[in-house]
């Protein structure tokens, strides 16, 4: 277990930091996450897992693979409070040149290439994947709707909307992003208010102004989904694991 972790900046290969959260039952998750990235993530860059969870987790004798104890904050917080977590490790994820969350029920089918999923040098630096429910723009994306909420957009069906499963970037837009996803959902906490999908809706509130790569959903391709696209990374089907409810119990 890592509590103030320092990692050399190294010039070589870019320094890669997976953000997995996996804690109460996501934990079931690690190994076919771990395993199929290992084998298929970004293979020319130095890839670190930082893995936040009250459980014990196989690290494969993967040097890089760091397990940060955190308990289960209770649903939606689990989820909603991701940046928060991120942010109290700053200074360790600072060392990475790009930081990726990836959501814990997700499996590499492909290899994914740096070039496919990186951001290009001339951007504002951020990358998430295109929710496979509305990427087609037939239906109205679901944004927040509570005119109360700091998360609220008018929605209409030419606007791209993010599934919050998969946001990366360089670090410092990265972290600069969840810097402002916190303040709003602190805002919105102090109003009783809460996105109506959760970290999804805050993210989803930024891209609006900080447009992100937006990687087709062969990148989030949900588990018997019929969408024609090639499968890069699979979103389990959670009914197969006891389902929401149970998981996030
Ligand atoms: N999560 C967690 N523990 C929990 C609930 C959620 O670690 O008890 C994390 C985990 O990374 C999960 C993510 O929050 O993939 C999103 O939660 P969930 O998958 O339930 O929401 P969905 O993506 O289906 O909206």
């Amino acid at each position: 277990m890592v509590r103030n972790l320092f990692i050399k900046k190294s010039s070589k290969i870019s320094k890669i930091g997976i953000l997995y959260v996996c804690t109460g039952k996501y934990h079931l998750f690690w190994d076919e996450f771990y395993l199929s990235a290992n084998r298929f993530f970004c293979k020319n860059s130095e890839v670190h897992y930082f893995v936040y969870t009250e459980h014990p987790i196989n690290t494969y004798a993967n040097e890089f693979v760091h397990h940060i104890y955190q308990e289960k904050l209770g649903w939606p917080y689990d989820t909603l409070k991701r940046f928060h977590l991120f942010l109290e490790k700053r200074q360790t994820l600072e060392s990475m040149d790009y930081l990726f969350f990836f959501n814990a029920n997700m499996e590499f089918k492909k290899e994914i290439r740096e070039s496919e999923i990186l951001p290009e040098t001339k951007s504002n630096g951020l990358v998430s994947v295109l929710h496979s429910g509305f990427f087609e723009h037939k239906h109205i994306p679901p944004f927040e709707d509570n005119e109360k909420s700091v998360a609220y957009v008018k929605s209409n069906r030419k606007l791209d909307y993010f599934q919050g499963c998969l946001s990366g970037g360089r670090t410092k837009e990265y972290l600069a992003m969840a810097e402002e996803i916190k303040k709003m959902v602190e805002v919105d906490l102090s109003n009783s208010i809460i996105g109506k999908w959760w970290d999804e809706s805050y993210m989803n509130k930024y891209f609006i102004t900080h447009p992100p790569k937006a990687l087709p959903p062969s990148f989030a391709y949900p588990q018997g989904g019929k969408i024609i696209l090639p499968v890069k990374i699979l979103m389990f089907e959670k009914s197969n694991f006891g389902g929401h409810d149970f998981l996030r119990s």
